[in-house]
């Protein structure tokens, strides 16, 4: 036996619930002789030809028997062989035919032809074990008995009711703890729920119906579907993307309950600004969701991520370009059918001092884009850090020469549309006043002084599959709100 103490499962309650729901189940074949007949030697014939053996061959193989040898009598007149023949293909035919064979004569000798009440007689008998005996006494008897099968030892340890190795010690354990009231039941119900539901192999804890009162000691969960792959890949994603401007500190400003509401297919995320081992549990193991991470080798600076509620088939990190993935700027993940390109896009600095790192990176990213282009579907999205238009910002002529709206950030815009590229949001909305990032200064979020320097971008001939672009602007806790698309 193993040494640690049980634990408090409430076997009541357990068996209360269980009891009615394998109602709903497959009887298990040696019960269904049982409520046919009591006659113990068709049950203890029964039980015999049904060790490692399917329901279904031993009901098959115990009616042919039955037909030629409705009893002992009759079973003594039949050779080996032709029972072996009459009960094949149960597991150990050969064996259980010897075994039927001489059983009338053992019985003859030890019991005067009487089939014993007893597990400890029972046990003499040719082929008969104590898991047999137990049956027999039970059901052809009416004699508390517990018939520990492989269900019953699994599923008793499981549940940490007994901490046994074998089943012969978990019989003992269950004779000295089992109220009495549930021995003669305890088979039939563990079987039929060890057979349905709480399975040898990766049992379906998902679907059971005791999943709460279950400490589930040594289980592997069982893996289910993965939903979100193909059958589900023509259903419309919601993708949204968000510059944070710091993981950690939106995570204080309730970003998790936000991402609840919001509910994402896929949520990317730029300006990080952490790596992932200075990230909370929660942020790390997003309930629903499977996350990629690509920091900035700099702590405390730039960085991207994605969270996706379907398993990619591929991740890229960054460009294959050294100076820019050191910098955290581009996570890629391939679907089925798309491309998810997460960027977060140099500022191009006070001055345009980092101008022609930027547009370095703007050309870099656009032959990557080209590069993935004829495959699948091309999906961009991310902080652009440019302002595209006049109508994207709200004071145009006083930012012509300021990074985010210098021409020849504007003009690398103009080439990426040329190469194919389209703006999702302006597909659906020509307004102005429609911004993405606010200053935190001046009060500028309130008076609605901003840009719009984050998009979704598609390639041209993917534009259909884009159902809807909205700006959410309403959702706070950066100085940049989220941008989502509908993508089917
Ligand atoms: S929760 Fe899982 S391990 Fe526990 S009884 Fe149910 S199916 Fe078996």
């Amino acid at each position: 036996m193993k040494n640690n103490p049980p634990l408090n499962f409430d076997i009541h309650q357990a068996f209360t619930i269980l009891a009615k729901e394998v109602e709903t189940y497959q009887v298990p074949v040696i019960d269904l002789m049982a409520a046919q007949s009591t006659d113990p030697y068709r049950i203890l014939i029964a039980t015999i030809l049904s060790a490692r053996t399917k329901d279904e061959v031993t009901a098959k193989a115990a009616g042919r028997l039955f037909k030629q040898a409705p009893s002992l009598e009759s079973l003594a007149l039949l050779p080996e062989e032709k029972i072996a023949k009459l009960i094949y293909p149960v597991g150990f035919y050969k064996t259980k035919a010897r075994h039927l064979s001489s059983l009338p004569g053992q019985l003859a000798d030890l019991y005067n032809s009487q089939i014993p009440d007893t597990v400890e007689s029972l046990i003499k008998l040719p082929g008969v074990g104590r898991k047999t005996a137990n049956l027999v006494v039970c059901l052809a008897f009416n004699k508390p008995a517990i018939c520990v099968d492989t269900h019953v030892h699994r599923i008793t340890n499981i549940w940490g009711y007994v901490q046994t190795s074998t089943p012969l010690q978990t019989e003992m354990a269950l004779r000295e703890k089992l109220p009495t009231q549930y021995w003669a039941r305890i088979n039939s119900i563990l079987v039929a729920f060890g057979q349905g539901t709480c399975r040898p192999l990766r049992p379906h804890c998902d679907r059971c119906i005791i999943n709460n009162l279950c400490p589930k000691i040594g289980v592997t969960a069982r893996r289910l579907p993965d939903k979100s792959t193909s059958p589900d890949s023509s259903r419309p994603k919601k993708l949204i993307s968000w510059n944070v401007n710091g993981i950690r500190a939106i995570e204080k400003k309730g970003f998790t309950e936000i991402v609840n509401e919001l509910n994402p297919d896929i949520l990317a995320l730029q300006e990080i600004k952490a790596q992932p081992d200075q990230l909370s549990d929660q942020l790390l193991n997003l309930a629903g969701y499977q996350s990629y991470w690509l920091p900035a080798e700099k702590k405390g600076y730039s960085g991207v991520c994605i969270y996706t509620k379907t398993k990619p088939i591929r991740v890229i990190y960054g460009l294959g370009e050294d100076v820019a993935d050191r910098e955290g700027r581009v996570l890629t993940l391939e679907f089925d059918n798309y491309y998810f390109i997460n960027t977060y896009f140099p500022n191009a600095q006070h001055g345009l001092k980092r101008l022609e790192f930027k547009l370095d990176f703007n050309r870099h990213i656009l032959n990557f884009c080209q590069n993935l282009f004829p495959k699948k579907s091309v999906l961009i999205t991310g902080d652009f850090n440019v302002a595209h238009q006049p109508i994207d910002l709200e004071n145009p002529d006083n930012n012509e020469k300021n990074p985010g709206f210098s021409p020849p950030e504007r003009a690398w815009m103009d080439d990426f549309i040329k190469a194919g590229y389209q703006d999702t949001f302006r597909m659906y909305n020509q307004q102005p006043g429609q911004y993405t990032w606010w200053s935190y200064r001046f009060n500028a979020r309130a008076r609605n002084i901003g840009w719009r320097i984050d998009y979704f971008f598609i390639d041209q001939n993917s534009k259909s599959r884009v159902k809807s672009a909205d700006i959410l602007s309403s959702i706070m806790g950066s100085d940049h709100c989220p941008v989502q698309i509908i993508f089917k």
